[in-house]
């Protein structure tokens, strides 16, 4: 089971729509698929992350860096092949920048979870065994989170409200709304209308993607604390994750954060620290699936719950693997995550609010290698 081959490739595809988060908006959808051949012939294959300014970058690392360094190795020995990655000093040519820089670092943390993740679904396939199997195999379903509520130009609140009729209309476990870029008011007007069109059981939730200071934050706590909002995600602004989430947790709602936390350093000291009921790690920003299962079990003994930043592909079985694993996350329309449609051979099955597991080995999931040729950058 050694390790033959390693290729990183880009994909970026353009979207119809703007969509308008806290902090962002979004125009492209980018993601790598990365492809693992072994000796005995068996090829391990998934895509992951939605990188645009560091696409490349990452790929680079990938096929120059990564790929000579771990040909030979056994697949199996996950925890060794991943520190002779992150042990590995990588100059980006960016002097321009400081050496301590978090950006140059992400680059890292992302070409070692391109190669580690697809490496993970390379032992699925060669053991014959689904990953969430082989890392624990704690459930067999996942509820199913929409992640929506996005500001647009024209959207009405009833347009919001009819977009949350449409989620429930479709089964799904519950909806995260974007809030973050117009002001508190209006955002928890927003949030009280979704939560009127919503009923009282579907699982609500906002997203702030760190467009608030604290103050900013406790105000909209404060604001929707009577609405049973399962969390507020990332109120804060990025400087201030420890102290500031901590003090927004007083007001009552969960917080959870962590998605653009890149290693099990920074989970650790949210954790310690009281800044978080939830994390939500990224598997394909913070170094993969092995350092994903070493914050999922430190958050475990405090207590603290896993959720996970998109990427439904492999979060699944992050998810299902863990005992204080909660929902997977989709963008439910075409028009926003055309790759989750058109890469995949098949999806996984989602019914009554919840997304199987598959039973193939690996992460289950054949990509199509005509939207591959597609869209692959040239
Ligand atoms: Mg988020």
């Amino acid at each position: 089971m050694r390790i033959q081959s390693i290729e990183a490739i880009p994909l970026v595809r353009k979207l119809e729509d703007v969509f308008q988060g806290g902090t962002y908006k979004i125009t492209t959808r980018n993601t790598i698929v990365v492809r693992v051949v072994l000796d005995n012939g068996v090829v391990g294959e998934i895509f992951g992350g939605d990188e645009d300014q560091y696409q490349l970058d990452v790929c680079r690392i990938v096929n120059e860096i990564y790929c000579p360094l771990l040909v030979g190795q056994d697949v199996r020995d996950v925890e060794k092949n991943w520190e002779r990655m992150w042990f590995t000093r990588i100059d980006l040519n960016n002097r321009g920048i400081h050496a301590l820089d978090l950006a140059k670092h992400c680059v890292e943390t992302q070409a070692i979870a391109a190669v580690d993740n697809a490496c993970w679904d390379a032992l699925g396939r060669a053991l014959k065994q689904p990953v969430y199997k082989l890392l624990g195999g704690y459930r067999e379903r996942v509820p199913v989170l929409a992640i929506g509520g996005y500001v647009m130009a024209g959207k009405t609140l009833a347009d919001l409200q009819s977009e949350v009729e449409y989620y429930k209309q479709q089964g799904i476990f519950g909806m995260k709304l974007k809030v973050g870029h117009l002001s508190v008011e209006e955002d928890i007007e927003r949030t009280r209308a979704a939560r009127r069109a919503a009923g009282p059981n579907f699982h609500l939730c906002v997203d702030a993607n760190q467009a608030w200071t604290v103050e900013q934050a406790v105000q909209f706590a404060r604001g929707v604390r009577d609405l049973d909002l399962a969390w507020l995600e990332e109120p804060v602004r990025w400087h201030d994750q420890i102290e500031g989430n901590a003090r927004v947790r007083t007001v009552g709602i969960p917080v959870n954060a962590g998605q653009g936390e890149i290693s099990r350093h920074g989970c650790r000291d949210l954790i310690v620290r009281g800044a978080v009921d939830i994390l939500n790690v990224d598997v394909t920003i913070a170094a993969g699936v092995t350092e994903w299962r070493r914050i999922a079990a430190m958050a475990h003994a405090f207590g603290v719950k896993m959720a996970h930043h998109e990427e439904p592909q492999i979060a699944l079985h992050l998810l299902a693997a863990v005992p204080n694993g909660l929902h997977v996350e989709i963008f439910p329309n075409y028009q926003r995550d055309p790759m989750w449609y058109d890469l995949p051979v098949q999806q996984p099955t989602i019914r009554d609010g919840f997304m199987y597991l598959p039973d193939q080995p690996g992460f289950g999931i054949l990509l199509r290698q005509d939207t591959i040729d597609r869209w692959r950058m040239h």
